[in-house]
């Protein structure tokens, strides 16, 4: 039996926001690994700017050396909108031991009860709610907290920096930059 942190995402691009949560809910939850699961289509937002390839391609990049990070890619794989349900229905056929943790950012966790079918979700696993600026963890499911030193990155913000042929060093790791720049995404 393992405990797996599950942090979905449309890491469109992948920061160090995300790899920091992903860190902090791993040591504080005392988690075995961290599966990062890009989705095809989130449900709730507007389609992503790049392809479901180009997303896996540079989450993949941000984690390769951490060991205890990997990347699934069965919601890509799956070509749909991509709810949670179904990835964890799907995650708890394949490994019915696991203990599954669900990482989600502060602004996300007020939208919860909005979530297809939460109700059944929240007996399936624990949802993980970490700290983002601007945000408060209101909700009336119960989620445990993690805490992490606030970090006011978002992907939009890389976005709109390569938008504007701005420099976005520091703000995602190089090997996520080199990606970028080979395929001359957001420019
Ligand atoms: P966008 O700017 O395109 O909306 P994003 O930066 O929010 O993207 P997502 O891939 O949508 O990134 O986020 C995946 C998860 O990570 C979400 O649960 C989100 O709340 C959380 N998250 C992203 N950035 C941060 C951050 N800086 N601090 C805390 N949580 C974050």
């Amino acid at each position: 039996m393992k405990r797996i942190g599950l942090f979905g995402g449309t890491f469109d691009p992948p920061h160090y926001g995300h790899l920091l949560m992903a860190e902090q809910a791993y040591q504080q939850l005392e988690l075995d690994e961290i599966w990062f699961i890009p989705s095809y289509q989130p449900p709730h937002k507007d389609d992503a700017k790049t392809t479901a390839k180009d997303r896996v391609d540079m989450t993949t990049a941000a984690i390769f050396d951490n060991p205890a990070f990997k990347v699934d890619t069965i919601e890509v794989e799956r070509e749909d909108k991509s709810y949670t349900l179904n990835t964890i229905k799907r995650l708890k056929e394949s490994y019915p031991v696991h203990q599954f943790y669900f990482i989600i950012g502060g602004d996300m966790v007020e939208y919860l009860p909005k979530w297809h079918r939460i109700d059944e979700l929240i007996g399936m696993l624990t949802f993980v709610g970490v700290n983002r600026p601007g945000y408060k963890m209101d909700t009336p499911f119960s989620v445990k907290e993690v805490k992490m030193p606030l970090i006011d990155i978002s992907s939009t913000m890389i976005r709109e920096k390569m938008g504007q042929g701005q420099s976005i060093r520091y703000l995602t790791p190089p090997s996520v930059i080199d990606i970028i720049n080979k395929y001359k995404l957001y420019s």
